[in-house]
């Protein structure tokens, strides 16, 4: 509130109405500039601190999926392309159970820091859940996301990691990719079409990225298909 008034009745209803801070008038520039700043900065570093994720230093998904939804909004308005990839690391239950959770953590750290050093800083990338990561590179095809994330794959299956016992142990990871609007038009869409290839990177024997649709998958989907129209 910026007021030439300046009583005590005034400042009181002021705060009570959710005002920040109070100056009567005359202002002194400087002082209104300082005060807007500070609160902006913290505003800024509290905002940063619940958007992100404390082991991997990623962001959050509610922060991943809004920063997301504008992407495709640009995308849309610029009739360009984007792209997302769903990561999961592999066989990560068995990381816990023979090196011990704390084990498992550093390896999502590892992984966490290794997505936040590549790539550049106009890529989105979070915390999808559990070992689950997710990326999204603006104006970009699936090939070249795909040539980017194989190298961090390289990279990550290339760290020596240590147990709890300090054992030592490498690890690696499956991804899917999806790009709009080819694969789907939604945020919705693109990360079912990236899940299902993540999937078929499981199944074709992890430590790989898919960015095609499985050609038996396609066969199958289109013979079920043909049957439902007889
Ligand atoms: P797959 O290769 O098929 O992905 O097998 P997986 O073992 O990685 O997959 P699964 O879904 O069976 O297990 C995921 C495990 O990840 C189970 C869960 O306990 C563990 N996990 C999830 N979040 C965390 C975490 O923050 N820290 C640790 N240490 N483990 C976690
Ligand atoms: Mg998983
Ligand atoms: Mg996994």
């Amino acid at each position: 509130f910026l007021t030439g008034q300046t009583g005590v009745e005034a400042r009181l209803e002021a705060f009570r109405s959710g005002g920040d801070d109070y100056l009567p008038k005359p202002v002194v520039n400087e002082e209104l500039l300082t005060r807007v700043k500070v609160r902006l900065d913290r505003s800024r570093m509290l905002r940063d601190r619940s958007d992100k994720d404390t082991t991997t230093g990623l962001l959050l998904r509610r922060a991943f999926s809004e920063q997301l939804s504008a992407i495709l909004a640009e995308a849309q308005r610029l009739k360009s392309t984007f792209t997302v990839c769903l990561l999961d690391v592999d066989h990560f239950k068995k990381v816990n159970d023979t090196y011990g959770h704390l084990a498992g953590d550093k390896v999502l750290a590892g992984l966490g820091q290794l997505l936040s050093r590549r790539f550049r800083v106009d890529d989105l990338r979070g915390r999808w859940g559990g070992e689950e990561f997710m990326l999204a590179f603006k104006r970009e095809t699936k090939a070249t996301m795909h040539l980017a994330v194989q190298r961090v794959l390289d990279e990550f299956r290339s760290i020596t990691f240590s147990g709890d016992k300090g054992e030592e142990f490498c690890n690696s990871f499956s991804g899917g990719i999806a790009e709009y609007p080819i694969d789907g038009e939604s945020v919705f869409e693109l990360v079912k079409i990236a899940d299902a290839r993540l999937y078929q990177a499981k199944k074709r024997g992890r430590n790989q990225i898919v960015l095609d649709n499985d050609i038996f998958d396609e066969v199958k989907s289109e013979s079920s298909e043909a049957s439902v129209g007889h």
